[in-house]
C-alpha cells in the first residue's frame, strides 16, 4: 500500500507539474493575445422594462480562434494571479469607449458597463487612467458604468471603499454585480456609492417556476428602490420570467432571451434591427 501511495503521489506531482506548465503557457499566450489585440469584447444588451428600449450594453471579454476555449472566468482568474489584469482592464474600457462612440455616430445613445477586478481598485492611477480616458473620447458622465461584484470588494472592503468614492467624484456610475449570490452585507453595499443593483442570474433562472426565489427577488427589488438604487436583473431567458420581472417593478433586463452576447459588428446590426422596429 505504499507503493501505491507513491504511485498515487507521483501521479499527483506530474499531474501538477503538467497543470502548471499549461498554465504558464497559457499566460504567455494571453500576454500575446492582449498585446496583439487578439482578444475581442462581446456585447450585451440591457433593456429598460417601462420602455422596452435598449438603454446600454455590458462589455464581456472573450479570446476567439482558439482551439481549446477558454471561459470570460478564466481569462480573468489568469490576469488576477498574473498581473494582466491591470492591462486587460484598461484594453476593455478603451475598446468599449470606442465602439460607444462608433455606435453614438449610428443614432445609437447607449451607456457601456464593464466589469472591473478588485484588483484594479487597487491601482493608485485607475480613477486617473479612467478620467484621461473619458476625456479622450469626449465622453460625458454616464457614457460608461463600472460593475464590481459586492463578494470581491469583501477582500479588502476599506480601500475598495475609497478607491470608488474616487471615481465616484470623477462622474462614473457604479454597479453591484452578481447581488444576492454570496452573502451579501447590505450595510456595506448602502455605503458604496452605487446607483445600481444588478441581481444574481442564480435568483433569475428558475424565476417563473421558483415561487421561493420569487419572494426574494420581489423583496430585493423593493429593498434596492427604497435605498434609490436601479434594479437589473441578469440571466433572463423567457418571456415570462421577463414579464414576471415587469410585475415585479424591475427596471432593466439583460439575458439570453433578448440576446446573447455578440460580437461588435453582429450587435451593430442588432441594434440597427430594433431601432427600425
Ligand atoms: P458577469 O459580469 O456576471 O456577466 C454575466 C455572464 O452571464 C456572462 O458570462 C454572460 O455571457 C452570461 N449570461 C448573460 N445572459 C445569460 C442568460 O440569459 N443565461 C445564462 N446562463 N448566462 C447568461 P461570461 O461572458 O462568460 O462572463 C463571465 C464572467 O466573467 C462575468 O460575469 C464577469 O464576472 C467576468 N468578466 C467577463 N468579462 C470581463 C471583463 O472584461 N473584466 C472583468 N473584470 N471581468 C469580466
Ligand atoms: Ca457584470
Ligand atoms: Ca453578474
Ligand atoms: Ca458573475
Amino acid at each position: 500500500s505504499e507503493d501505491a501511495r507513491d504511485r498515487g503521489l507521483a501521479y499527483y506531482q506530474s499531474s501538477r507539474d503538467s497543470y502548471s506548465a499549461d498554465r504558464l503557457t497559457l499566460v504567455s499566450e494571453l500576454k500575446h493575445a492582449l498585446k496583439n489585440d487578439e482578444l475581442a469584447l462581446y456585447l450585451q444588451p440591457k433593456m429598460s422594462l417601462k420602455t422596452r428600449a435598449v438603454v446600454g450594453l455590458e462589455a464581456l471579454i472573450r479570446w476567439p480562434d482558439r482551439k481549446r476555449p477558454v471561459s470570460a472566468d478564466e481569462i480573468i482568474a489568469l490576469a488576477e494571479q498574473t498581473g494582466l489584469i491591470k492591462p486587460l482592464t484598461r484594453w476593455v474600457l478603451e475598446q468599449s469607449l470606442a465602439v460607444r462612440s462608433r455606435l453614438l455616430e449610428r443614432g445609437h445613445i447607449l451607456n457601456v458597463s464593464v466589469n472591473i477586478s478588485p484588483n484594479n481598485l487597487r491601482e493608485r492611477d485607475f480613477p486617473v487612467f479612467v478620467q484621461r480616458l473619458m476625456n479622450s473620447y469626449h465622453s460625458h458622465h454616464g457614457a460608461i458604468t463600472l460593475e464590481v461584484t459586492e463578494t470581491s470588494m469583501m477582500q479588502d472592503p476599506v480601500n475598495s471603499l475609497r478607491a470608488l468614492r474616487s471615481l465616484h467624484a470623477t462622474g462614473i456610475p457604479l454597479s453591484i454585480d452578481d447581488f444576492g449570490s454570496g452573502y451579501s452585507s447590505l450595510s456595506y453595499i448602502k455605503q458604496l456609492p452605487a446607483s445600481e443593483i444588478k441581481i444574481d442570474r442564480s435568483l433569475i433562472t428558475d424565476l417563473a417556476s421558483e415561487v421561493g426565489d420569487q419572494v426574494i427577488v420581489k423583496t430585493t427589488i423593493d429593498m434596492c428602490h427604497s435605498l434609490g438604487y436601479s434594479v437589473v436583473a441578469e440571466g433572463v431567458e423567457t418571456q415570462e420570467t421577463l414579464e414576471l420581472l415587469d410585475e415585479m417593478g424591475c427596471d432593466m433586463v439583460q439575458g439570453y432571451f433578448l440576446t446573447p452576447p455578440l460580437p461588435v459588428g453582429e450587435m451593430t446590426l442588432w441594434l440597427d434591427e430594433q431601432a427600425q422596429q
